[in-house]
Order: C-alpha cells, then sequence, then structure tokens
C-alpha cells in the first residue's frame, strides 16, 4: 500500500540511530552519543523568557502562515546585516529549516528534474529530492580539498533538465566552509544558466576560520536563490522547530502555498521567542560558538591520536569527518560503535556515496563526553 514515491526513500539515517540510542538508552546502556547534530546547551534564558510571556499573553492562535510580521521583518534584518542579503519582510517565509528545504524541493522540482548536490551532503536533501520526483546528480568532494565543491564539475554536470544546486555552507557532515571566489563561480554558473540555489546556512554563525558568505549576496543572484536558515543550532532551539526560507517575494508566495496546506503556521509563541532571539542580546550564540571550537580542537587532536585515523580542521559547523583505514562498511563500522563500544556515530554513507571510509561525529556535547566517547572508539577500532 506504500506510495511509489515513499519507497524511493530510507528513513533519515541522522534521526534512525538518535533513535536507536534513544532505545538503548532507556534499556539503562551507557552511551556517548556523537550522532545528533544538536548543541547540548539550553536555549538562553532571553528568549524562553519571551515564550512564557507571549504565553501568558494568550499568544497562543493560529498566525498568519507566512509568519507574524514582526518576525518576518526581524529575519530579514538580521539577514541583511550579518550575511549582505538584500532582503525584506515580503521576501521571508516562516516555517521550521527541514520543512523549508522539503517545500522548496516540492515547489520547483518537476519529475525527472535533475539537483545538483554536493558528495558528501546532509541526509535529507537527497529524499527530498526524491519524494518530489527529482534525481539527485551527486558531485564528488575529495578529503584532500577538505570536502570543498569545484565549480567546474558543477558546470559540466548541467544537462537541459537541471533545476537546481543545492548547497550547504557550513557543511552537515564535514564543516566544510566554501570560500567566497568558489561562490561566486557557482553563482556565476547558477545565473548564466538559469537554475535555482537552495542554499541551506542554517550553519552560518558557527565559523571559527574564516567567514561565511551567501551566496545569495552577490549582485543578481537573490532572485536565484532560495535561502535556508533558522535557530536551532546557533541559538541552541533545536526543539523549538522554527526556521525560515528567504526567496523572492514570488518565490516565498508559492512556497506558502505548500506550507498552507500542510502545517498553515509555525508555533505562534515560538515565533515571539524568536523576534526576541533575533533582536535581543546576543552574547549567548557568541559563547556557544567559543565552546564548539574548544570543543572542536580536543575532538580533533583525540581523534588524530587513533591509529590510522586521519581528520581535516572543519573550519564550521560541529561536526568532525574523520577518515579511517579499516576493510569495513561505514555502516559496519557505525553498528559494531554502538553495540560493541557504545559510542554513536553516524556512517559516512548517510551522506552520500563519497562517505564510505568516513563517520561523523557531533561534537556539540560536554569536553567529558568528547573525552570518554573517543576514548571508546580508540578502544573498539583497535579490536577491530
Ligand atoms: N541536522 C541534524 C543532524 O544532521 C539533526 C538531524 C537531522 O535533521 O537530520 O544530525
Amino acid at each position: 500500500m506504500v506510495s511509489q514515491r515513499l519507497q524511493t526513500i530510507p528513513a533519515s539515517g541522522t534521526i534512525a540511530i538518535s533513535n536507536l540510542v534513544s532505545q538503548m538508552k532507556a534499556e539503562g546502556i551507557d552511551i556517548v552519543s556523537f550522532s545528533m547534530g544538536e548543541p547540548d546547551f539550553t536555549t538562553p534564558s532571553n528568549v524562553i523568557d519571551a515564550a512564557c510571556d507571549s504565553l501568558h499573553e494568550g499568544f497562543t492562535h493560529y498566525t498568519p502562515s507566512t509568519g507574524i510580521p514582526e518576525l518576518r521583518k526581524a529575519v530579514a534584518e538580521y539577514t541583511k546585516k550579518i550575511d549582505n542579503v538584500p532582503c525584506a519582510a515580503e521576501n521571508v517565509l516562516i516555517t521550521p529549516s527541514k520543512q523549508a528545504i522539503f517545500m522548496s524541493a516540492l515547489a520547483f522540482i518537476d519529475p525527472g528534474d535533475e539537483v545538483i548536490l554536493p558528495d558528501p551532503s546532509w541526509v535529507s536533501y537527497e529524499a527530498c529530492v526524491r519524494l518530489a520526483g527529482g534525481v539527485p546528480v551527486y558531485i564528488p568532494t575529495r578529503f584532500e580539498d577538505n570536502f570543498v565543491v569545484d565549480p567546474a564539475l558543477i558546470e559540466a554536470a548541467i544537462t537541459p533538465r537541471t533545476k537546481m544546486i543545492i548547497l550547504n555552507t557550513p557543511s552537515n557532515p564535514t564543516g566544510c566552509v566554501i570560500p567566497k571566489d568558489k561562490l561566486k563561480q557557482i553563482a556565476d554558473i547558477a545565473m548564466a544558466h538559469n537554475i535555482k540555489v537552495m542554499s541551506d546556512e542554517i550553519y552560518s554563525a558557527i565559523v571559527y576560520e574564516g567567514e561565511h558568505t551567501s551566496i545569495a549576496s552577490f549582485p543578481g543572484m537573490f532572485d536565484h536563490t532560495i535561502l535556508i536558515s533558522g535557530l536551532s543550532k546557533s541559538f541552541a532551539m533545536t526543539g523549538w522547530r522554527l526556521g525560515w526560507a528567504i526567496a523572492s517575494a514570488e518565490d516565498i508566495k508559492n512556497i506558502n502555498k505548500l506550507q498552507s496546506h500542510s502545517i498553515s503556521c509555525c508555533v505562534s509563541f515560538v515565533q515571539k521567542a524568536a523576534v526576541e532571539a533575533l533582536s535581543g542580546p546576543q552574547q549567548s550564540k557568541y559563547d556557544m560558538v567559543k565552546a564548539f571550537k574548544k570543543r572542536r580542537d580536543l575532538a580533533l587532536d583525540l581523534i588524530r591520536d587513533i591509529p590510522g585515523m586521519e581528520c581535516n580542521t572543519p573550519a564550521g559547523a560541529f561536526y568532525l569527518f574523520p577518515k579511517y583505514n579499516k576493510d569495513i562498511p561505514s555502516a559496519k563500522l557505525a553498528e559494531a560503535l554502538l553495540k560493541e563500544g557504545h559510542v554513536a556515530v553516524t556512517p559516512g554513507t548517510a551522506f552520500g556515496p563519497c562517505g564510505e571510509g568516513f563517520f561523523r561525529i557531533s561534537y556539540a556535547t560536554s569536553e567529558d563526553q568528547i573525552q570518554e566517547g573517543i576514548a571508546r572508539i580508540k578502544k573498539s577500532m583497535a579490536q577491530m
């Protein structure tokens, strides 16, 4: 009875492991989890207070499907100020970031359309493309190049059916930050071929070396971009499910059609809290990034200390993507680490074929957990 559409995709690899970890923990097994890309910090208290105040004020009803006007305005101002993207409130649709990706795929991809995306890249892009009937076209990236996608390979992959390019900088799972000159080349290619870029910039605030550039900031590129972002990672707000899409007013109108027939609108009091996150004090965001950098350096030292393991220095996000030298498929390795070593990682192949021989560690967890978890990886790898 399951639709053919659904049969084209697996369940999300990241969510599947996280569910398994929860189940093992509930059974009393002591697991160190590096599986979920989720900050362990609590949401900043000013944001929590804003949500509580709004609840007590009775702000508990539907909102406009596009989002409350003050939040659309706050998102536009924040994105303009920080990333130099020429947007206004009418260019913003408030929606959970993953929903934004899903709806953008449904809104712009027709059956048979090709969508170019770097390999490896985050687990759900391919699934969203397939659910829309599109054909994912992977562009291999290399450990030796810090996983930066080569614009020439993107251009070579373009056919008359190419509809979209999906980018994610900083990247999940590699932590790669695409340099400005490469992004400019990709923008020029997209404009020359009239192709949309879905640019997932959810980790834009979490950059340790170099700087984040939004592809939507290049002259002429705004109308070709659907910029996706949200509060989950930079404000430690994963459970609040609040993000946005930024695009031309016409594209936003079209994506909003899907929103109006699906979730209707985002949670009302969460939208009020989001205004506070974006317009209130920003210090907690900076403090979290500082802590992530310290954790990255610790995790890198420990991983590189494991015989046979190599890892490049990710410039952003909160993931390591180490390469191991055992002749074991990454899915099997991750399974063995979880079942025997009691440490959860995500297999590299969850992110595309080029992820074979790698696994992903989310280091958005305490230094104690990082020490303990990587010690378990070291011990288990020695026994394989
Ligand atoms: N984006 C996070 C991750 O990759 C959360 C899980 C998910 O949405 O896939 O771990």
